[in-house]
């Protein structure tokens, strides 16, 4: 039977999964990034290597390809470019090396764009050939599907709603400008809108999640702005390609029953009418870590 890699480069974490040919996650590894971040990215992939080498020796198996998905994932080159999360800044070959040390076809994408294939040929977007898939974690991913393809511009890049401008002048973001979708909707823009209230410090989305449901109103209250500033800007997403659906993926995906109704009105009141009440909002089909896994690894199958 054919197996393949797929691998989710994160902020802090890197998944590897051995992938069946039907799509099962036979086994899966994690590396954690902290012990690598002062030394060059070549001592991080050599550790990425070993450990696809071990699980290749322990499930006795031959690789018919690895694929990546990775922040700033450049799918033509196979370069992570300029990833602001990553301790590794400029631009470095990840997949050409994978390749050159596993002697095995290795590809590379967007971390999102990764997530959106999974999605796509293993989730809930199975029958879908427009939607917008949204990560939702460290930073804001997104991948754009259109007539079944993923979008992604003359360079690679096509698609990267979190740096959308959607406060002019506001918030500082990770990529060195200002007011971008992220620097409101991530883990880092869920904090610092709560802590904008002045009304108590939390260390995770969970925490405000959690006082939201037991009723804490600037709780609630931030996840309904998160909700507004999500819609404002999938508005114009959705008049850029017409989606079907747009999907939510990762760990603040979770806690959409307290950000959906804000992001479903702010969206149907922003958008044309021609789009109106046509766009369903939805929760990823498959479990946190596997839509990335599975889309990484259906990019070389
Ligand atoms: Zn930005």
């Amino acid at each position: 039977m054919k197996h393949y890699i797929g691998m989710d480069i994160g902020g802090t974490s890197t998944t590897i999964g051995l992938v069946s040919a039907e799509g099962e996650i036979v086994d899966r590894s994690v590396i954690l990034i902290e012990g690598y971040a002062s030394g060059p990215i070549e001592s991080f992939l050599d550790a990425i290597a070993d450990e696809i080498k071990e699980i290749q020796q322990r499930h006795n198996v031959s690789l018919e390809g690895i694929g990546i998905g990775a922040p700033n994932g450049n799918y033509y080159n196979g370069t992570i470019e300029y990833a602001p999360n990553m301790p590794w800044k400029d631009v470095h070959e990840v997949a050409a090396y994978i390749e050159d040390k596993l002697n095995c076809k290795s590809v590379l994408t967007n971390d999102a764009n990764a997530a959106a294939i999974g999605e796509k040929q293993f989730g809930v977007a199975k029958e879908m050939n427009d939607f917008i898939l949204i990560t939702l974690g460290t930073g804001l991913g997104s991948g754009i599907v259109s007539g079944g393809n993923v979008i992604y511009g003359h360079d690679g890049f096509a698609g990267e709603l979190g740096h959308a401008v959607v406060v002019p002048g506001g918030r500082d973001c990770t990529c060195g400008r200002n007011g971008c979708l992220e620097a409101y909707v991530s883990i880092r823009g869920l904090l610092e809108t709560y802590h904008d209230f002045g009304v108590g410090k939390v260390n995770t989305p969970q925490e405000i999640a959690m006082k939201a449901e037991s009723g804490e109103e600037h709780a609630k209250e931030t996840f309904v702005k998160t909700g507004e500033w999500l819609g404002l800007k999938l508005a114009d997403a959705a008049t850029y390609t017409s989606p079907e659906a747009i999907i939510f993926f990762g760990g603040i995906a979770q806690a959409s029953d307290l950000f959906f109704p804000s992001l479903k009105k702010t969206l149907e009141a922003n958008v044309h009418n021609l789009y109106r009440n046509k766009i369903q909002i939805m929760r990823s089909g498959l479990p946190l870590n596997d839509a990335a896994i599975l889309g990484s690894a259906a990019l070389v199958m």
